[in-house]
């Protein structure tokens, strides 16, 4: 009964509505790059065909091994190096990353053990293939599943190089702008497609952290991924659409779906041009409330647009996400060429760094991670930088370096207690007085702050406000950790609204601590990019908000057309007799006073 009830409510994630040969189909899966496009399906499926097993002679298939390597690094080498790659330092990093698997001495020794065994090059390189495969299928950690998928796509590649005739036989290019379709994808893989004729990307596998996520976010190409039949349902050449705000994909669509798109795709465009419009604009509500509106960023790429979309500043650079990508921990030189590049793209607006927030969903390939029965709350953030201090201080070293005489603004994560916010500032002072005796440029000054985000601290809050610099409010795990709902959680993660009157609460009490103290404070979680939260934080005394760019315009366009003193004389009268649902009475009250509402649709639309 419960199944039928998830199905019939299409809870089911990659559930079709409709399938069939040749009739439209609508697929659910996950969202991995936002955005829309429409094209014709072209098919990524490699298929092999190993004409000689058994080698007669080892030695010379260990040679054609070494040459066959040898050609694969260098055409790695010259994409690298292409003016694809020039785009932004992610690419790079990736395929860098990349070119380090197709080094690995272990996989490579694995494959000569089998030349030595007495198969073809071919046929070894193929059997160490299915074992990683057979390997994968038993892996449940993503991270270890996708450097397994990243050998795949390496051995793939590798074998071109042996035997150009084993290669891809059944790679048919339609007509017009094409949407690959593939089982999973490597980062490289990606950058072998016509770049302006590839507008999407549909895959079986994949997630939010694989590698060619980061990648197709470099190059705006909306993704979609988990859905486990796709090449059943699709055949090369059918017209797909792609929705990656909504996470599916119409396999030929009907005209509905088709005008749905372009529906879609003008108010798009229209949107755009409308926050363009406002780009330069300062965010100042009609009764004068100014805000500072910023941005969260965690690649080059990320930070590239915030003069696009008119963001203040970076206010949370997530120093972790560029660590996702690599299998070496970064050392002091390697982290502080990057935090110099975000400074330089960041071209003289400030850029928060939240030191890293490893541990939880974000686990690092260079750290070792016991297994946790709670990773959310467990070893992570600054209990490893507190634990392991040389993390923590080499990570402080590299940013005093790239701060290179600049203003420097550090922020910690999970601060649970107001010593451990203590113990972090006491090893960014170490390295400042180190810094200071070897004679380095320090910053021309230094702002540390602590990111509120774990539910202890809030009670703390008084004394945290008089000792940190500023305070930034980490909504998504605060929430999460308040309402022990985990944040990432399908059924419960929108369980409790953020516009909870208790959750209000807290907020108001954190703003308040802030300002008892003299000291700024900003609102970092996803909240503050939606407009009628950013509205109503707004209400509660927020002066600083940091969003993910895409969410700059809308919250602008928000604050542009509403009376925000007049709502928090509102906000203040609803948290004080609470009723069952705040959002719908903030959302009435604006649109009664004809400010937000009609012309703002940001803030009608549901946006919990
Ligand atoms: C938060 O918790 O709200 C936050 C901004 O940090 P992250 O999403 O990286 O945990
Ligand atoms: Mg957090």
């Amino acid at each position: 009964m419960v199944l039928a009830e998830m199905i019939s409510g299409g809870d089911m994630p990659g559930s079709a509505s409709n399938r069939g040969d040749g009739t439209p189909v609508r697929i659910v899966g996950t969202r991995i790059n936002g955005g829309m496009a429409i094209g014709r399906a072209r098919l990524h499926r490699p298929r092999i065909v190993i004409r000689r097993v058994v080698a007669e002679d080892p030695e010379d298939e260990s040679r054609r091994l070494d040459s066959a390597l040898a050609a694969m690094h260098e055409a790695l080498g010259r994409l690298v190096e292409s003016a694809a790659m020039a785009v932004a330092g992610e690419h790079r990093e990736v395929l860098e990353t990349y070119r380090m698997i197709a080094s690995d001495a272990g996989w490579i020794g694995r494959i000569r053990e089998a030349i030595f065994g007495g198969l073809t090059a071919e046929a070894a390189l193929q059997r160490v293939r299915d074992d990683t495969r057979a390997r994968m299928a038993g892996v449940e950690d993503p991270y270890i599943r996708e450097r397994l998928a990243d050998f795949e796509d390496v051995a793939l590649r590798l074998m071109q190089h042996l035997s150009p005739e084993s290669a891809p036989g059944d790679d048919v290019e339609p007509e017009g702008d094409w949407i690959l379709i593939a089982r999973s994808l490597g980062p490289a893989e990606i950058l072998d497609y016509d770049q302006t004729r590839l507008k999407g990307l549909v895959l079986e596998e994949g997630s939010a952290t694989a590698h060619v996520a980061i990648v197709a976010r470099a190059l705006d190409i909306p993704v979609v991924g988990r859905l486990p039949n796709l090449l059943g349902e699709v055949e090369p050449g059918d017209t797909l659409i792609v929705d990656g705000d909504h996470a599916q994909v119409f396999v030929r669509p009907g005209e509905d779906a088709r005008s749905l798109f372009r529906t879609s795709m003008a108010a798009r465009a229209a949107q755009r041009a409308r926050y363009a419009a406002l780009r330069d604009r300062p965010a100042v509500s009609p009764d004068g409330v100014a805000l500072s509106l910023q941005m969260n960023a965690g690649l080059l790429v990320d930070v590239a647009q915030m003069a696009e979309v008119g963001a203040d500043g970076i206010g949370l650079y997530r120093t972790e996400i560029p660590f996702l990508v690599r299998r070496e921990y970064p050392d002091v030189d390697a982290q502080t060429l990057l935090y110099r590049r975000v400074l330089a793209t960041a071209n003289g607006r400030p850029v928060t760094f939240r030191t890293l927030d490893a541990g939880g969903d974000k686990r690092l390939p260079s750290i070792v991670h016991e297994p946790e029965e709670n990773p959310a709350l467990g070893w992570r953030a600054l209990r490893i930088g507190l634990d392991v201090p040389s993390l923590l201080r080499q990570q402080m070293r590299a940013l005093i370096r790239a701060a290179d005489g600049r203003p420097l603004r550090v922020m910690v994560p999970m601060v649970t207690t107001v010593q451990e916010f203590r113990a972090a500032r006491s090893l960014l002072d170490l390295e400042l007085e180190r810094a200071r005796s070897r004679s380095v440029t320090l910053p021309q000054s230094v702002a540390v702050g602590a990111m509120v985000e774990v539910p202890a601290v809030v009670l703390a809050i008084e004394a945290l406000a008089r000792e940190a610099d500023f305070l930034s409010v980490g909504s998504n795990d605060l929430h999460q950790f308040l309402y022990a709902a985990d944040r990432g959680g399908e059924r419960v993660a929108t369980r409790y609204d953020t516009l909870d009157p208790l959750f209000l609460g807290v907020l108001t009490r954190i703003a308040q601590a802030a300002a008892a103290a003299g000291k700024p404070v900003t609102v970092c979680g996803e909240m503050a990019g939606r407009p009628l939260e950013a509205l109503v934080l707004a209400a509660l005394g927020y002066r600083a908000l940091s969003m993910s760019a895409i969410s700059v315009g809308p919250v602008k366009e928000a604050v542009l057309s509403t009376n925000i003193k007049q709502l928090a004389t509102y906000v203040e009268y609803l948290i004080k007799s609470p009723s069952s649902n705040l959002r719908n009475q903030l959302k009435n009250f604006l649109i009664e006073r004809g400010e937000t509402g009609r012309e703002n649709p940001a803030v009608i639309v549901d946006s919990h």
